[in-house]
């Protein structure tokens, strides 16, 4: 990435300690998504990592589905939501991963994929990634293949990637 777009895209992201608890530094993509440059520059990011075979884009609840979108459309995919548990209105395939404290579960509707389907995941931040390897296991469990991942941003101190050794994932920034 050019320094010059490195540099917008960090100027864009914003820091709010102590959210949603204390001690989580929550990144808020909120005055990205408002500057039209920086949000065009990520879509376009984004879709250079899935390259041009991808049919479909899986974005993550909910900031995923923002960055998403626009990178399906730009490559000419489809899009497939993968939504926290309870909110899909027919038929589910789940995964359930460890959080801090509990546990979360994520779901995707039965008939999203077609086996074989080339699959390229979003999402705005890569932290601890069970929520990126819950994915994983949920499209792969379809009989889709993951082409990549793509995330706007990895916080590299908590080792993310150690969980998703066996595909491909790419973090346009490394904070
Ligand atoms: P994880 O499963 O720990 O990799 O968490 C990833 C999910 O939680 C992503 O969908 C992010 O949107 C969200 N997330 C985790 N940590 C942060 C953070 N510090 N700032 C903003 N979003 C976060």
């Amino acid at each position: 990435m050019a320094d010059s777009d490195r540099h917008l895209l960090l100027s864009r992201i914003r820091d709010v300690p102590d959210w949603p608890e204390p001690g989580v530094v929550f990144k808020d993509i909120t005055p990205l998504l408002r500057d039209p440059a920086a949000f065009r520059t990520v879509t376009e990011l984004l879709a250079g990592i899935g390259g041009e075979q991808v049919d479909v884009v899986v974005g993550i609840e909910a900031r995923g589905f923002i960055l998403g979108a626009p990178v399906a459309h730009r490559l000419g995919a489809g899009f497939v939501p993968i939504r926290k548990q309870g909110k899909l209105p027919w038929e589910t395939s789940t995964a359930s991963y460890q959080l801090e404290y509990g546990e979360a579960t994520i779901e995707v509707h039965r008939d999203a994929f077609t086996p074989g389907e080339r699959v390229l995941i979003v999402d705005d931040v890569l932290a601890t990634g069970g929520t990126v390897r819950a994915t994983v296991d949920l499209v792969r469990g379809s009989g889709a293949d993951v082409v990549g991942v793509g995330v706007l941003m990895e916080l590299g101190f908590l080792n993310g990637r150690d969980k998703l050794a066996d595909v491909r994932v790419e973090a346009l920034l490394t904070l």
